[in-house]
């Protein structure tokens, strides 16, 4: 690694070079990264994501910006030395993607600091979507995104100029950020609605950018961060969601258009459904606690004890419980089959106290519960001691 010439950007001069020759000046991490003195391939910076493609027909993963150089870091080593020409292909569909998200980023932000007065704080190029956080939004409504989104593609229809141009930073004017750098700057235009300082990669003419699609707004951190798809990503979104709402619709029968009214209809219905189904459980469970409060035989002091297994939790059968003892002279024990669960509930005129009894059963057999005078519940560690537990509670 002795050459330390930087690398010239070619993506700089020409967005839409694709193939080009290069030679090799310096290899590292055995052959895996590799240096040219010259390249089309965009390294991570300015929030683009970097290029993918082919370098001596050998996969590139990542580009890195290392200041002066671009290291292009290989599935598997070069096998050629320094020196050697070498041919890279860049991966189209991706670039022109990102050059079509990146633009649409200058215009958008154009029109929300010069039409709204919404400054733009950072901006974000995802794989699925891409945002820009802007300050100074007080509210954003679902119309007001309706009407910037069609704005900006009318802006889009428009089919204005994107140009670069490279003006001392003393004297170059009416640049949407002031720029920090000292020098030389890289301008990108959008005739007539902007003028930006930056390194990225953009299309040529707004047209290429094809639509542009708002997808919401969220607060962040004291900014706004609108989000957005451009171009194919537009489409395929738009694709996408007529899909979901098309599968969501089917089952009910019924038009996308008309999901809106009909989901909340249906909720309301489902709510009413569920009280229903309380209330009738309610009432069956004062049905089998009179069935199985008559079949109990009254013990010497007038105290029947009601036995009651279930397959599920024995919390289900709280309600029973409740309405056995509501009959009063009552001790209810409700034990699961599949859970180990127990629980017991005592009228208020049988003179057990249900927590204190079954936290003294439960000791025996090496459980866990409790619970108040009327209502308590536990568990057995093996299903097995359940017998041993209720001949503890006089079962
Ligand atoms: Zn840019």
């Amino acid at each position: 690694m002795s050459d330390v010439s930087g690398t010239q950007r070619l993506y700089y001069y020409d967005a839409a070079l694709r193939r080009f020759s290069a030679t090799i000046v310096a290899l590292g991490d055995g052959g895996r990264r590799v240096y040219l003195d010259r390249s089309a391939f965009y390294p991570t910076s300015g929030g683009q994501p970097h290029d993918t493609g082919l370098l001596a027909d050998i996969a590139v993963l990542d580009v890195v910006d290392e200041g002066e150089r671009v290291a292009h870091c290989l599935a598997e080593p070069i096998g050629l030395p320094v020196g050697a020409m070498v041919v890279g292909q860049v991966d189209s569909a991706r670039r022109q993607d990102f050059m079509q998200q990146h633009t649409a980023q200058h215009l958008l932000s154009a029109l929300l600091t010069d039409r709204y007065g919404w400054p733009t704080v950072s901006v974000h190029f995802g794989d699925a979507t891409s945002t820009v956080d802007v300050s100074g939004v007080e509210g954003l409504s679902s119309a007001q995104l309706a009407r910037i989104e069609r704005e900006v593609n009318e802006a889009i229809l428009a089919n204005h100029a994107v140009s670069v141009s490279y003006e001392e930073a003393a004297t170059a004017g009416d640049l949407r950020k002031a720029s920090d750098r000292d020098g030389v700057l890289r301008i990108v235009s959008i005739e007539g609605l902007d003028r930006s300082a930056c390194g990225g990669t953009h299309v040529s003419r707004t047209g290429e950018l094809g639509m542009l699609l708002l997808r919401g707004a969220e607060k962040t951190r004291g900014h706004t961060r609108i989000e957005y798809v451009c171009g194919g990503r537009a489409v395929s979104r738009a694709r996408a969601d007529a899909e979901l709402l098309a599968r969501t619709a089917r089952p009910l029968s019924a038009a996308p258009e008309d999901l809106p009214l009909l989901v909340p209809r249906q909720l309301e219905r489902l709510a009413e459904q569920d009280a229903e189904i309380r209330r009738l459980r309610k009432a069956l469970a004062g049905y089998e606690a009179q069935a199985l409060w008559q079949q109990a035989v009254p013990d010497a002091s007038g105290i029947r004890r009601v036995r009651h297994d279930v397959d599920g939790p024995v919390k289900d059968a709280e309600p029973l419980a409740q309405a056995c003892i509501a009959l009063g002279h009552c001790v209810m024990l409700v034990t699961s089959r599949t859970t180990g669960g127990v629980l017991i509930a005592t009228a208020a005129d049988s003179v057990v106290d249900a927590g204190v009894s079954l936290k003294a059963a439960l000791q025996v057999v090496g459980g866990r519960g409790g619970g108040s005078p009327r209502l308590a519940q536990g568990s057995v560690p093996d299903i097995a001691r359940l017998p041993e537990l209720l001949s503890a509670l006089g079962f």
